[in-house]
């Protein structure tokens, strides 16, 4: 029979006394009395654990489960989503080489892209990634690698990953994807034959806003390479206390995405009837442009949208963020709590910060739905729009 993926794979728990749950293994430092066993240890050999930076058991159940849930080999974990990203993206293109990526990928992607590879002689084409033809287009002989996120960030742009994947793989081009707006739970890009796929840890699968980390899920062999360069030298390391808090995320994932999948499309309906509210960017929305690809690659609807104001006022704009009293304002989504990143706040003449990134309208606001009740947030989005 085959272990249940969230109570039971990875857990070995004859090894810890049979407690319930797994043991934060805290210790940098696993100990050895004989010269072989070090030795065997430091190449990972038989599962034995020699170094944090490299092996932690925590972890370990942490990535098994990961790995299981998205229908890959094998995972890794690292200390942020970025530095899951940043490792992978390294981990398949050196210098003097070209890669394509979708526009406007999640912020920190985008300016790890734009600040960061051009310096390393990484040539690197942004395109719209709804047609095929245009992947097609941009592929050049030294072409590595494409960089997908499907639904994008902020306007949920999506991409046909069957066929991308295609393209990719009759020339010789690695895929890579970011899959936290879907979890692994409403989308699995390895049945469409994607090579890497990446969590932000911090978002669906801690669930709880009180840890940050990332995965990269793949084959062995990507994750054998990535494991003993990128991931082992860089030194992104996941703390075990933070694996811990991912394993205890993992149990509920399943249902928070069910309760999302019910609670944001009412929220939705209830905004697009809205006057002051000129549309709503959710691939659920009535009319998404994308209709077929949402059928064809996500499960559920997830737990975040773009609502786009009706007003170009800054003023008015700010306001309706004001006076939200249940919404907070904050970087990050995914936790149990509803939240919104208002775009006009990453208007300031003082940073240069995202000068390299296109920012959207000001007008544009990205909700976050936590696990409220929906009738609570659809009041407090309404208090909010009288009062403009
Ligand atoms: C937050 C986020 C990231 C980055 O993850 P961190 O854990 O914050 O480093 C990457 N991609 C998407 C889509 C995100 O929302």
């Amino acid at each position: 029979m085959s272990k249940d993926i969230i109570n039971q794979l990875g857990e070995n728990r004859e090894e810890y006394f049979n407690a319930a749950i797994p043991p934060i293994f805290s210790n940098s430092n696993f100990l050895f009395s004989k010269v072989e066993d070090m030795r065997s240890a430091m190449i990972n050999k038989n599962n034995i654990p020699f170094y944090t930076r490299g092996h932690n058991p925590t972890t370990r159940i942490f990535e098994k489960k990961i790995a299981a849930l998205e229908k890959t080999e094998n995972a890794i974990a690292l200390s942020s989503g970025m530095a899951a990203i940043s490792s992978a993206i390294l981990s398949q293109i050196k210098s003097g080489e070209h890669m394509i990526s979708i526009n406007q990928p999640y912020t920190g992607t985008d300016m790890f892209m734009k600040n960061i590879l051009p310096d390393y002689n990484i040539d690197i084409s942004f395109i719209n990634g709804e047609k095929k033809e245009n992947f097609e287009n941009k592929i050049k002989k030294n072409t590595k690698l494409i960089y997908l996120e499907s639904p994008n960030s902020w306007t949920y742009d999506m991409q046909d990953l069957e066929k991308i994947s295609k393209i990719a793989k009759s020339n010789n081009i690695i895929t890579i994807i970011d899959n936290s707006y879907a979890s692994p739970i409403n989308c699995n890009p390895s049945l469409w034959g994607i090579d890497i796929i990446i969590h932000s840890a911090t978002k669906y699968i801690g669930g709880h806003a009180n840890a940050m980390g990332g995965v990269i899920c793949s084959t062995n062999k990507i994750i054998n390479q990535i494991y003993n360069s990128q991931f082992k030298l860089i030194g992104s390391v996941l703390s075990p206390f933070h694996s811990w808090l991912f394993i205890n995320g993992l149990r509920t994932l399943k249902i928070r995405m069910k309760y999302v999948s019910e609670s944001t499309p009412k929220v939705v309906s209830f905004l697009e009837k809205e006057s002051k509210i000129k549309k709503v960017l959710y691939p659920h929305s009535k009319d998404f442009s994308q209709k077929n690809l949402v059928k064809k690659y996500l499960k559920k609807p997830c737990g975040q949208f773009t609502l786009v104001l009706n007003t170009k006022d800054d003023k008015e704009i700010e306001r309706f963020c004001d006076n939200l009293s249940h919404f907070r304002m904050a970087a990050s989504w995914g936790g149990h709590e509803s939240l919104i990143f208002p775009e006009i706040a990453r208007y300031n003449k003082e940073s240069e910060y995202y000068s390299k990134t296109e920012l959207l309208p000001k007008n544009y606001i990205r909700f976050y739905i936590g696990l409220e009740e929906t009738d609570l947030i659809i009041d407090d989005i309404k208090n909010s729009l009288s009062k403009i």
